[in-house]
């Protein structure tokens, strides 16, 4: 598929996610957070559901998480725009519960949808929701974050999520330390630049 035509499938997705009502939490939306970037982006970052800056606005990542998600994107040279950003539940689950089992299987064909027309050479799960769903149900992310999984060709990385780190000071230096280990992974699976490659070490 062009990339024009992926651009527009994709668009096509996200006004079907905008219009769905397979599952309660479009009742209580105001928005449906599709998820945003670029359509042929060769890595995905995937989290959990949105909150309420992202309901109110329908885009992804956009509130305090967002601003560290943004924040550790940078670290490692990558822009929102150069990477494509989603949920596993399009809409906000009411006082920002946990999604539950039933949500996340209605909302799965609209994430599955969403990687076959990007397809991603690597995806970075955000917290213990979409290292579940994507990667392995019984996944501990607290033993298995940074660890990479190969499945179908593609590379999944679990990272802690953005939230719990603001909550938790001593997860910034895991989550700072994976991202590190991420643009390593990336020079490899992409033949994108590493650090020492662009003489930006000390
Ligand atoms: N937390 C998430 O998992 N996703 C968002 O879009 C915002 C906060």
């Amino acid at each position: 598929m062009g990339s024009s035509d992926t651009a527009e499938a994709l668009e096509e997705v996200h006004s079907e996610i905008r219009r769905c009502r397979r599952c309660p939490l479009s009742r209580t939306r105001t928005k449906a957070v599709p998820g945003e970037g670029a359509p042929d982006a060769s890595i995905m970052f995937v989290g959990e559901a949105p909150g309420g800056d992202e309901d109110q606005q329908g885009r992804p990542f956009v509130g305090a998480a967002g601003r560290l998600l943004t924040h550790l994107l940078k670290t490692i040279d990558l822009g929102r725009r150069a990477v494509f950003i989603t949920n596993v539940v399009k809409c906000r689950p009411p006082g920002n519960r946990d999604p539950s089992p039933e949500e996340i299987d209605a909302c799965n064909d609209h994430l599955l949808a969403q990687i076959a027309l990007i397809t991603p050479k690597v995806i970075c799960t955000l917290g213990r929701f979409a290292a579940q769903t994507l990667i392995d149900k019984s996944l501990s992310i607290s033993r298995q974050h940074g660890k990479p999984r190969r499945l179908s060709g593609i590379l999944y990385v679990p990272l802690y999520h953005p939230a719990a780190a603001l909550h938790q000071a001593r997860l910034i230096d895991s989550l700072e330390s994976d991202m590190r280990q991420l643009r390593d992974i990336l020079a490899q699976e992409l033949g994108t630049p590493n650090a020492e490659e662009k003489g930006d070490h000390a």
